[in-house]
């Protein structure tokens, strides 16, 4: 298979060059995760809202992402004959020689819908959080993958047909919370009319995939992450080398202090898992139509579920702010081993630097 493909480490240097979110994860003005701590129930204000932060940030901060919008309308158990709308967002880079057709994809994920009822829930861990670490995720290995790409063109190396194309995708998905009681209809709305509509897209004839799903080499999806002390086990064999992929980043980044959260247990402590251990059942997320169509699937969702899952009580205030920051820095670090970013990490700035440079700009 060729998205197994061995892949060199990151070294601990550039595992040292992760950058922190800090400030931009605070719950009340931080420009990433607090513009979303609000409901965002699909076809709402706050859902639009929050739509637009997303494509803002990419927009100003990220312009090499290419951004698609996926519509879809259903009606739903709760709102009768009403046709509710679903927007999915994914941000896209390949790199900037290659056909849409021949890049395969690292694929991270995550809902930015809220639950229907009760009215006003948040969902901070559910699935906020996440969502503002895949912002995270994106805006940390931007530069180094242009300097990857601008190399590799420089050398003569790219397009070469030697190494398979991989580019990077981010899909805020809508809808994936049920509207009345969760079954195979009240449910992932966004994510099972995307998977049917790549499904139904073929890409130009001789293209290395045959459609966008094909072209998924690993679907990582993030949910019900940011409370304290989660535990996150491996649920599929066949992803199991990806698991310890991550895994083995974390440890490495507590080893070296890198993480917030020190002095806790690791957030990923399968990597020992024997391969007999792995059973059928599995949480039903939005990974559910793409695996049915046969994408690998990295689920990374704690079991147990956070306490605060689906209560008034899955706030701003009950998220712990240095395990969120240690998630996107381990996603982070993860995408960069697998976009092969080792020594491309730009160099984290120190506290004197930053202030010097703040001085400049006023
Ligand atoms: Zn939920």
């Amino acid at each position: 298979m060729p998205f197994a493909s061995a892949y060199g480490k990151l070294s601990d240097e550039s595992l040292q060059r992760i950058p922190t979110a800090g400030a931009d994860f605070d719950i009340h003005n931080g420009k990433l995760l607090a513009p979303i701590l609000i409901p965002r129930v699909p076809g709402t204000p706050g859902s639009r809202a929050v739509q637009q932060h997303f494509v803002r940030f990419f927009q100003e901060q990220l312009p090499d992402w290419e951004i698609e919008w996926h519509n879809s309308s259903a009606k739903t158990p709760a709102t009768g004959d009403e046709l509710i709308p679903f927007a999915n967002l994914i941000f896209r880079r390949d790199p900037p020689w290659a056909a849409s057709g021949d890049v395969a994809r690292l694929t991270l994920a995550a809902h930015y819908d809220t639950l229907y009822h009760p009215e006003g829930f948040i969902g901070a861990t559910d699935s906020a959080a996440p969502c503002a670490m895949l912002m995270h995720v994106a805006r940390s290995i931007d530069r180094a993958l242009t300097d990857k790409w601008a190399a590799m063109q420089a050398s003569g190396e790219a397009g070469s047909g030697l190494e398979e194309e991989r580019g990077v995708q981010i899909m805020l998905l809508d809808g994936e919370e049920a509207w009345v009681k969760w079954s195979a209809t009240d449910s992932l709305y966004g994510s099972r009319a995307l998977a049917e509509a790549w499904e139904a897209t073929p890409y130009e004839p001789l293209s290395t995939f045959s459609n966008p799903l094909g072209a998924i080499s690993l679907f990582v999806l993030l949910d019900l992450l940011g409370a304290r002390s989660p535990n996150v086990p491996s649920y599929f064999q066949t992803t199991h080398w990806a698991y310890q992929r991550m895994a083995s980043l974390e440890n490495r980044m507590r080893k070296l202090k890198l993480l917030s959260t020190q002095g806790t247990d690791s957030f990923l402590p399968e990597s020992g898992k024997a391969m007999t251990q792995f059973a059928r059942g599995f949480v039903e997320d939005d990974h559910v139509p793409f695996m049915a169509r046969g994408v690998e699937i990295l689920h990374v969702i704690p079991h147990p579920f956070p306490s605060v899952w689906h209560t008034m009580a899955d706030t701003a205030g009950n998220l712990d702010i240095p395990t969120v920051d240690d998630w996107a820095k381990i996603v982070t670090a993860f995408t960069a081993e697998w976009m092969e970013l080792d020594g491309l990490m730009p160099k984290i700035p120190a506290q004197h630097e930053i202030r010097e440079s703040a001085k400049t700009e006023l």
